[in-house]
């Protein structure tokens, strides 16, 4: 939910991402490559924004994953960001407000996700935010992040969902949004990925996590240079596409469906749910989505237009 940085004039404002042309008008928004045989590298490129989400990025980024799961000769996934930092978040200066002109694609079927109101952005949130990060947990192939510098709030879900991570030693893990009268991230994972004890530290302080701490705390799978990230993640890959594809699938599918049974998918609904309370809540006692009085000296978060 953190954006900063300048909001990038590359894309038009009415973007509409049902008119099939998504992938011409926002391919600078992601990168992709197939740096050698069987593995696919997926880039965050908006770098001039710290890799903020906005829902052409997001879009865009489904999109990779799409092309990378069709095509048969690919077998893992890496997914990386170019820049100084891995991603500051949800781009608040392109809110899911339907003030913003965006367009939705209504992939979960839904036609709350439209109006404006309470629900419909409840609707936007669990397509854009809930939705894609558990469409993205679940995909079929192996997917390694490859975390340098800061990983912030929205930053978080796009690294927690792929299969490995692997971080830079100057990787730092924030999740600042309570401070913002909201209840963490939409995808809310951090009891699962710290234990309770340290995600209500993370979550009660805003305090960031570094990268050996995300080690001990089982967060991450490996710490490496910042200068070898890219070839160590590329290592891995290379190792885990010689594996068959099939197998692959089936034990990612028993190690996620092994977490839903100890509750995650229920957890994480359920705190989405409670998520949106605190939206509500800061509708109704200061007519934004977000309280103003936790980040004092800060402009007001997702200002309602
Ligand atoms: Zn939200």
């Amino acid at each position: 939910m953190m954006g900063e940085g300048p909001i990038h004039l590359g894309h038009p404002p009415s973007y509409d991402a049902c008119q099939g042309t998504e992938i011409e008008m926002t391919s600078h928004l992601i990168l992709e490559e197939r740096p050698e045989g069987g593995i696919a590298r997926v880039i965050l490129n908006r770098p001039e924004a710290r890799n903020a989400q906005n829902l052409p990025l997001l879009y865009a980024l489904d999109d990779a994953f799409s092309r990378a799961m069709a095509d048969p000769a690919v077998r893992v996934v890496l997914l990386e960001a170019a820049g100084p930092d891995f991603s500051s978040g949800h781009d608040l200066r392109q809110s899911l407000d339907m003030a913003e002109g965006a367009s939705f694609r209504g992939a979960s079927h839904n036609d709350l996700v439209h109006e404006p109101n309470g629900l419909g952005y409840m609707a936007r949130e669990e397509e854009v935010y809930l939705g894609l990060c558990r469409k993205w947990r679940d995909l079929p192939k192996p997917t390694i992040a490859a975390v340098q510098g800061r990983c912030i709030a929205g930053g978080l879900m796009l690294a927690w969902v792929c299969d490995l991570i692997v971080a830079a030693e100057d990787a730092l893990f924030i999740d600042p949004v309570v401070a913002m009268g909201v209840s963490g991230v939409e995808w809310f994972a951090h009891p699962w990925e710290l234990g309770a004890r340290k995600a209500k530290e993370m979550l009660f302080t805003g305090d960031a996590i570094d990268a050996r701490e995300a080690l001990s705390r089982g967060m991450v799978n490996h710490v490496v240079p910042r200068h070898s990230l890219s070839d160590f993640a590329l290592d891995m890959a290379r190792r885990i596409a010689t594996r068959p594809p099939h197998a692959l699938a089936a034990v990612k599918k028993a190690v996620n469906e092994t977490l839903d049974i100890q509750g995650q998918r229920t957890a994480i609904e359920l705190a989405f749910r409670i998520h949106h309370l605190t939206h509500y809540h800061n509708m109704q006692q200061h007519g934004m989505l977000g309280d103003p009085s936790g980040t004092p000296g800060a402009k007001p978060v997702l200002p309602r237009k």
